[in-house]
């Protein structure tokens, strides 16, 4: 048996049942357990053993009343996994598949994610089962109360600094804020998505979108290209999605398709920043489908219960969640002939379908490092508030690209293959290293 496969099989043993959190560790595994073999320094440390046992996890009960007087009870999460370079750091997902599972490959990938950015971030991820799907805003209020009654306790400033992730946006980041306030009796900047009024960062909605086509451009500069008349296929309506595509469009690429659970839209004019604006007001505001957007725009195409990836397009972006991309998915983008596959959301990708994309000579970049600009500026946002500041956006968004930039120099210093970039390998190596090194220095704690 390879070193990798018993270090697998133990992680199995150790941790039953959670399919999505083994798959995240065997992605990373890939990498660092060669380098390792490489790197005297990190023998015989159980580094990576180390970093893939959460530091802790506390789970609890969020009890609610909803509308029609009928308690409700959810779980509720938060996993501290890492804290070697910085305070807990990762966001908070509210979603029906949420389970220990997902929310440990979530926080495993974040320890990663949060050392690229080059700021003091440790990782953690949060969340509860809950559906925010159909819920009224009285309910979502109610329920957000309940889950910071007991968070509040784990959390702070210096310790473990919640954010957003799926189903939890503007709206649930204020009344978990509120909340906390309360119960605290404390302002600080223990949640950071919040508001411009009560301390949050501007570019911060924008982050992860704009992050992530920044990162684009980094990887189309280094060969000689740009995004200028590049066509894109989007999955996802949320906030990453959304936002990718406005810098895409900017930028002057042509945006294809966005999705949301129930199918995908295919506008062959492509979709500009008017088309866009509809579809942020249908999703924020509205909270409506993406369906409703062939009823406005007649030439656009609906398809029911199908993702995009079948699309011909330059580029391609998973922007709605975990393993979104399987094996075929991967098989029809590689065979149309796509020049790269650029991570948005957490884990699109499963592990046959980067293999596709490795062996077909696509450029392939996973979440880690292309969706970090979301966290990074989580980052920038706490260092604002620790300041008693507020930067201006030209400002956050100008490092925001410095950090989009630094994290694609880490991704070549570490992942050059002859003269062709892993991205994969080289995120991996290092966001481990920074981390590594942090806990050789402090010990066996
Ligand atoms: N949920 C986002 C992520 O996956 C952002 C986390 C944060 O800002 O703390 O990185």
């Amino acid at each position: 048996m390879s070193l990798l496969e018993k270090f697998i099989q133990k992680i199995k043993e150790n941790n039953p049942n959670e399919p999505e959190f083994h798959q995240a560790v065997e992605e990373i595994a890939e990498s660092i357990l060669p380098f390792i073999e490489e790197n005297e320094r990190y023998q015989n440390k159980k580094l990576l053993e180390r970093i893939a046992e959460p530091e802790r996890i506390i789970m609890f009960r969020v009890p609610w009343v909803d509308d029609q007087g009928e308690i409700q009870v959810n779980k509720g999460y938060r996993i501290e996994m890492n804290s070697a370079i910085g305070p807990y750091k990762g966001g908070i997902r509210f979603h029906p598949s949420v389970n220990l599972s997902i929310l440990k490959f979530l926080a495993f990938e974040q320890t990663f994610k949060n050392s690229l950015t080059t700021l003091p971030m440790g990782g953690g991820k949060g969340g509860s089962n809950f559906d925010p799907k159909g819920k009224s805003d009285a309910e979502i209020m109610r329920f957000c109360q309940s889950f910071m009654a007991e968070l509040y306790r784990h959390i702070g400033p210096n310790t473990d600094i919640p954010a957003g992730d799926i189903g939890v946006g503007s709206r649930e980041i204020g009344y978990l804020f509120g909340m906390y306030k309360k119960l605290a009796n404390e302002f600080t900047g223990v949640l950071t998505g919040k508001g411009l009024e009560y301390g949050g960062s501007l570019i911060r909605p924008e982050a992860t979108g704009y992050g992530v086509i920044y990162f684009v451009q980094n990887m189309l500069e280094r060969i000689g290209e740009s995004i200028d008349g590049k066509s894109f296929v989007i999955s996802g309506s949320g906030n990453v999605a959304q936002f990718a595509a406005e810098k895409a469009i900017e930028l002057g690429g042509k945006v294809l398709t966005l999705s949301d659970s129930s199918g995908y839209i295919y506008d062959e004019n492509g979709i500009d920043e008017e088309k866009l604006e509809f579809i942020k007001q249908l999703k924020n505001e509205k909270r409506g489908r993406i369906k409703e957007y062939t009823e406005q725009y007649n030439d656009a195409q609906y398809f029911e219960d199908e993702k995009p990836w079948g699309q011909k397009c330059d580029i391609a972006l998973p922007c709605a969640t975990q393993n979104e991309i399987q094996k075929e998915d991967a098989q029809k983008l590689a065979d149309n002939g796509v020049q790269a596959v650029v991570e948005g959301a957490n884990m699109p990708s499963t592990s046959e379908a980067i293999h596709i994309f490795r062996n077909s000579g696509m450029l392939y970049s996973p979440g880690k490092a292309s969706n970090a600009g979301g966290v990074a500026t989580s980052g920038l946002e706490m260092s604002q508030n620790s300041l008693s500041l507020n930067w201006s956006r030209e400002e956050v968004d100008q490092r925001l690209k410095d950090i989009m930039t630094d994290i694609h120099e880490q991704c070549v210093k570490y992942g050059k293959k002859g003269d062709e970039i892993d991205y994969m390998k080289g995120a991996n190596i290092a966001g481990f290293v920074k981390v590594a090194e942090a806990m050789l220095a402090q010990g066996v704690v």
